[in-house]
């Protein structure tokens, strides 16, 4: 199933808010990271170059194509090739994926060092039981020849492990991929909260992280899951009256 379209405005303005909530949880790394949401026409939206996401507006992203050439790009600060190796991939290989996020937390990072992963601790972890992938460092993402091992190892997964780098989700909206970015960074810090009291861990048993995981699905899917988490989430920047403009 095809990701579905909505307006270029709305698309615009869900993204900007992506990267402002993403610097209001403190889940950004300066200029560094990036998400992306697909346009028609094997297009794509991607970050200036160089703003901090609590600066980046909706008529300051750059739009690419799926050649890197920049097609619309109002700072002329370009975008971080890196971005567009990871994110040019994911839009070519999953065309169910509207939106791709990718950070570097604290957390994340720390997870991402765990030869063991993320282990079925905690409702937020559950439901990606079976669902998270992985993928081995090759240094800074600029060999675009990493691409297809990127996307092999995600396969049809929408959760991602970079192994020593960061964590990555993906969405059919921009809210889903955010909402599954909160909730991974959040069973990644807890986790280690968890860990780090020495403490015996409970682990569910696939049995019930599976069960869990299939209620998130039917949740996110439902009137009541992601499109209304995610107006939620977007009217706490209703104070900012930069965002749109
Ligand atoms: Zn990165």
């Amino acid at each position: 199933m095809n990701a579905s379209f909505e307006s270029e405005a709305t698309i615009r303005q869900d993204l900007a808010a992506a990267y402002r909530l993403i610097a209001l949880d403190g889940m950004d790394d300066g200029i560094s990271t990036h998400i992306s949401a697909r346009l028609p026409g094997e297009r794509f939206l991607l970050n200036p170059f160089g703003l901090r996401f609590e600066e980046i507006r909706a008529d300051q992203l750059v739009t690419v194509n799926a050649d890197g050439e920049v097609l619309d790009d109002p700072t002329g600060l370009g975008i971080n090739p890196a971005g567009f190796t990871i994110h040019s991939a994911i839009h070519a290989a999953r065309p169910d994926t509207a939106c791709v996020l990718h950070t570097h937390t604290v957390a994340g990072v720390a997870l991402s060092c765990l030869e063991e992963g993320l282990l079925p601790l905690n409702q937020w972890s559950l439901q990606l039981h079976d669902r998270l992938a992985y993928h081995d460092y090759e240094a800074i993402a600029l060999d675009l020849d990493e691409r297809q091992r990127l996307t092999a190892d995600l396969g049809h997964c929408s959760a991602m492990v970079l192994r020593q780098h960061g964590l990555l989700t993906c969405g059919r909206d921009v809210g889903e991929a955010f909402l599954r970015m909160r909730d991974l960074e959040r069973s990644c810090q807890a986790q280690l909260a968890a860990q780090a009291t020495g403490r015996p861990l409970r682990l569910a048993s696939p049995e019930l992280a599976e069960k869990v995981a299939r209620q998130y699905e039917t949740w996110a899917d439902s009137p009541h899951g992601n499109a209304r988490a995610w107006q939620a989430e977007r009217r706490r920047l209703t104070d900012d009256n930069h965002l749109f403009s």
